[in-house]
């Protein structure tokens, strides 16, 4: 129901208090919301003139006066209550919230509040409740007055006195108040509160508090205070909610506590109907606290052991939703029959293809193609994902297997992100192929002769097709699709590749990737996919030497690249894109050429590749620099991955601490394919944090590509490496990738064997857990199918 979303905003902008001058846009959603109602009406019903009338009563209303515009608004909120659409959220029953309700029903959070919560992402019970404490401070231990020595203490004591003063000069407002033990022997502590004159009302002489803060000696000789600390009266039969107690410390944002929050949490924690989404049997069977109970252990533990016990149930779940929608997914896909059912033997064409290459396959090679050709073997389509760090082999192996689909009577397909890419693997596999009589084609964007070559795909002709994402359009159409193979999958979006898969009758699909992947992740992000990894590069590669510049050596950087294109070898100097904009991005670049030219790269063919070049310039720089006209290419975006130039031995990168560790151990795979070693000069400003440097060295160190993905993943985050958007999966608030991994196991098998039990969840049991699963995965993916 499109209108339920207008509820919200209109209630808020016919408040007595709302400025309406300072809301924009709410007409322009109005209008879009009820007309998107109105098309769903039958002509003629008389909802439709009720939605004639609304339209009109917004229409030009930002012009009218405020309260004219809020009469008009108030008339169309009416309405839309008067039809019943239950108001989102639901409203609770007296009392209860569910962990869809709004923060606003908890008392002492109005618009303000919500707002400020808002910004950190808070928006219902349940964001608020899994906004987890960043630590706890120990208030457990109370200390009595007469034992007070300088250092955090939470102290029970008497009120004895309070006052407010005002210093002269500086004007600043102190409560100052006198605490002693109960008994009224050992002394006194003074509490000292600057500018929170409030806190003056709260305190009542005779009665007990409990105070939480740091204890000082006091500079003008008073004897032991306490500045600012947090307080709340003592009671005898209640835990308290600020001291006495393990206390949760949130992080916040300015205009919020910890202590707000911690009043708010425990509000919600008492009012709130939890229900349990995971099976008891499987809950007791890893000893797991209830949802419910984990969400207080988390927020109001009694000791330490009681936050790590509800933390690991929080973290375990967001992992088993997450492997289950996986499982659910995989099964969908594995219910899908294919017609290219292959033998797993090699035809005549890829046994033609082994015997005239001019290498023998690496062992990794071969154990992946055997994985391979037994899933196209199968009866249904294989969704597997190949992983090798670069240059380890996989375009000959993804050759090899399209091969397989050809000797079968099939078409075969391989996407590449860019133009550049695809016109590099169209040349590559054409010279393999050379004296095979297989027709490739290549299919990218704007290229004249366009719809011959579409017409040969679609006779059969043509048997390989290589392209860009030009290949998934709709007036793309195969013949008989057997295997598509999608190269470099972390430039696609999860939507692309499934598009592909779409093509023909469920062809097989093979995602290839030089992004290694940590385990960890690859078993959420491609939790949906087998993988194969070829984990050796062919015999005589020697490791890209990678070495560290400051910007005050760059000189001596550029000196290697002289030598080495004296010595007939080629390089790439990369500089970062400037802010995301391809304007500065053109003139960095073609700036930072100049002053090559000019300085230390004189004499030397300097070439430009940058984001605002046309496709066929990129192919253009592209072509100058693989044949030697040009030897150096200075490029602002990064050098298409995957493009292979046998000559290039220097790869230099400009301010190195910009960039991500996966992408620069991309660059340097880019050099040093050919029979010259290649190396790596990083140049990076003398003033990069600590952390950056640390980085930076990692790469130094290490040219292992698993082991510099862990490394990228633990400091950037799984979101980062490959883009929240782009991976389409639910994200992670609680389970950390790295710290949990062992958890992560134990999900990922919790879900094999549960799904192993009963595959589409219809057991009453797994109802709830039913529910969970879809209400999560349906904002983030569809399932199988891909809109
Ligand atoms: P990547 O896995 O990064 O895509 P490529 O498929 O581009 O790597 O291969 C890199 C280079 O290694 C290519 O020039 C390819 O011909 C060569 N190559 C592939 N397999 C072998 C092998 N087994 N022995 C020697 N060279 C190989
Ligand atoms: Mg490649």
């Amino acid at each position: 129901m499109p209108l339920a979303d207008l509820v919200r905003p209109l209630t808020f902008a016919t408040r007595p208090d709302a400025d309406l001058t300072r809301i924009k846009g709410l007409e322009a959603l109005v209008t879009a919301r009820v007309t998107a109602w109105r098309d769903t009406l039958s002509d003629g019903a008389p909802r439709r003139a009720t939605a004639d009338r609304w339209l009109a009563a917004v229409a030009d209303h930002e012009r009218l006066p405020p309260e004219a515009r809020r009469a008009r608004l108030q008339t169309v909120l009416d309405g839309i209550l008067a039809l019943a659409a239950p108001p989102e959220p639901e409203t609770p029953a007296a009392g209860a919230l569910a962990l869809t309700s709004d923060v606003r029903y908890l008392p002492g959070v109005g618009e303000q509040r919500a707002a400020t919560l808002a910004r950190l992402g808070i928006h219902t019970i349940g964001d608020l409740l899994l906004h987890l404490p960043s630590r706890y401070e120990d208030r457990r231990q109370l200390t009595a007055v007469a034992a007070l020595a300088p250092g955090p203490h939470t102290v029970r004591g008497r009120l004895v006195s309070a006052d407010l003063t005002t210093t002269p000069r500086r004007r600043m407002r102190i409560v100052e108040a006198a605490v002693a033990d109960p008994g009224g022997l050992g002394g006194v502590l003074v509490c000292r509160w600057f500018n929170q004159a409030y806190v003056l009302r709260q305190l009542e002489p005779g009665r007990e508090y409990l105070f939480s803060g740091k204890v000082t000696y006091d500079r003008r000789g008073l004897g032991l205070v306490m500045e600012n600390p947090e307080f709340e009266p003592w009671r005898e039969d209640e835990a308290g909610l600020h001291t006495g107690r393990l206390v949760a410390v949130y992080p916040v944002t300015e205009g919020l506590t910890s202590r707000q929050l911690r009043r708010w949490v425990a509000e919600a924690l008492a009012r709130v109907r939890v229900e349990e989404p995971l099976p008891a049997a499987l809950r007791e069977r890893l000893g797991l606290p209830e949802r419910h109970a984990a969400l207080r252990l988390v927020h109001r533990p009694e000791g330490p052991e009681d936050a790590a016990a509800g933390t690991r149930r929080l973290a375990f779940e967001e992992f088993f939703f997450l492997q289950i929608g996986l499982g659910l997914k995989r099964r969908g896909m594995a219910r899908r029959r294919t017609r290219a059912r292959l033998p797993n033997r090699a035809g005549p064409l890829e046994r033609g293809l082994l015997a005239s290459l001019p290498f023998a396959l690496t062992a990794a090679q071969k154990r992946v193609l055997g994985e391979i050709g037994a899933d196209l073997a199968r009866g249904e389509p294989m969704h597997r994902l190949l992983q090798g760090d670069v240059g380890c082999g996989k375009t000959v192996v993804a050759l090899l297997a399209l091969l397989r689909a050809v000797d079968a009577g099939y078409q075969g397909a391989i996407m590449a992100p860019t133009e550049v890419l695809a016109e590099q693997h169209y040349r590559r596999i054409t010279e393999l192929l050379d004296g095979l009589d297989v027709p490739v084609a290549l299919l990218t964007g704007g290229r004249r002769g366009r719809k011959a070559a579409l017409e040969a795909i679609a006779a059969g002709q043509t048997r390989i097709v290589v392209g860009t994402q030009a290949l998934i359009q709709d007036k793309v159409a195969f013949h008989r699709l057997g295997l598509a193979v999608i190269d470099e999958q972390h430039r696609f979006g999860v939507r692309q590749r499934a598009r592909l898969g779409e093509k023909g009758d469920a062809p097989h699909v093979l995602i290839m990737t030089a992004t290694p992947i940590p385990r960890s992740l690859a078993m959420t992000v491609y939790g949906d996919l087998d993988v194969s990894v070829i984990d050796q590069l062919p015999p005589g590669r020697r490791p890209v030497l990678t070495r560290l510049f400051t910007e005050a050596r760059r000189d001596a950087a550029y000196a290697v690249v002289r030598r080495e294109v004296k010595a007939g070898r080629r390089a790439f100097v990369v500089f970062p894109l400037v802010e995301e904009s391809e304007k500065l991005d053109l003139a960095a670049a073609t700036q930072a050429r100049e002053t090559l030219a000019e300085g230390p790269l004189e004499g030397l063919a300097l070439g430009l590749l940058h984001g605002r070049m046309a496709p066929d310039e990129k192919t253009a720089a592209m072509e100058d620099f693989a044949e030697g006209r040009i030897h150096v290419l200075v490029a602002t975006t990064v050098v298409e991955v995957g493009v292979d130039v046998a000559e290039a031995t220097v790869m230099v990168v400009e301010h190195a601490e910009r960039f991500g560790l996966s992408q620069l151990h991309q660059l340097r795979g880019r050099v040093g394919r050919g029979e010259h070693p290649g190396v790596c000069l990083l140049i990076a400003s003398k003033a990069v944090s600590r952390d950056a440097r640390a980085r930076l060295k990692a790469l130094v160190e290490t040219t292992d590509g698993f082991r510099i993905a862990e490394a990228d993943l633990e400091l950037r985050g799984p979101g980062e490496l490959f883009g929240a958007r782009q991976s389409g999966l639910p994200e992670l608030k609680v389970a950390n990738l790295i710290r949990d991994q062992a958890l992560l196991a134990v999900a990922r098998q919790a879900s094999r064997d549960l799904l192993g039990a009963d595959p589409d969840l219809h057991a009453p049991a797994h109802a709830a857990l039913r529910a969970t699963v879809a209400a999560l995965w349906k904002r983030r993916l569809k399932w199988g199918a891909v809109g």
